[in-house]
């Protein structure tokens, strides 16, 4: 395995080990089936600035080569509301890949939504934002992004 946890951060060389990390991470203690990876619906570039509010549970990507957002899952019905913050890696690192993970239902709903990071600079993994989804149907979840 690629992902060194001697450190006191993970850390991964790709977005194999980003996965690996989020299905780790179990965001709100469920186990993660689905993890996507984040890419640019304008250009498909796959470097990003991130921003997060953990409070509302929304998250956005703000992509490197052309500056398109992307918003992650179901973020837009919260983005009015919601006070964005830059995400930054403990190195000061602010560029990331990014993937979102799923947690599902028995009934193959979205029941948890998790965003993760690895720093472009270091490789440094987090999950920087997770929230619960508490509606049906879900399946447009999987297509927003
Ligand atoms: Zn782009
Ligand atoms: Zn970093």
């Amino acid at each position: 395995m690629a992902i060194s946890r001697s450190a006191r951060f993970w850390h991964g060389q790709n977005d194999e080990d980003l996965a690996t990390y989020l299905r780790d991470f179990r965001a709100g203690g469920y186990p993660v089936e689905h993890v996507r990876r984040l890419a640019c619906a304008l250009c498909g570039n796959a470097t990003f600035l991130a921003l997060v509010d953990d409070e509302q549970g929304a998250a956005a990507a703000d992509c490197l080569e052309c500056g398109a957002r992307t918003l992650v899952a179901d973020s837009a019905e919260h983005i009015d509301d919601a006070e964005l913050e830059g995400c930054a890696c403990p190195c000061g690192g602010e560029t990331f890949t990014a993937s979102v993970g799923y947690a599902m239902t028995q009934d193959d709903e979205v029941r948890w939504i998790s965003l993760g990071l690895r720093c472009l600079s270091d490789g440094t993994l987090g999950v920087y934002t997770d929230w619960k989804i508490d509606y049906t149907p879900t399946e447009h979840l999987f297509s927003s992004n």
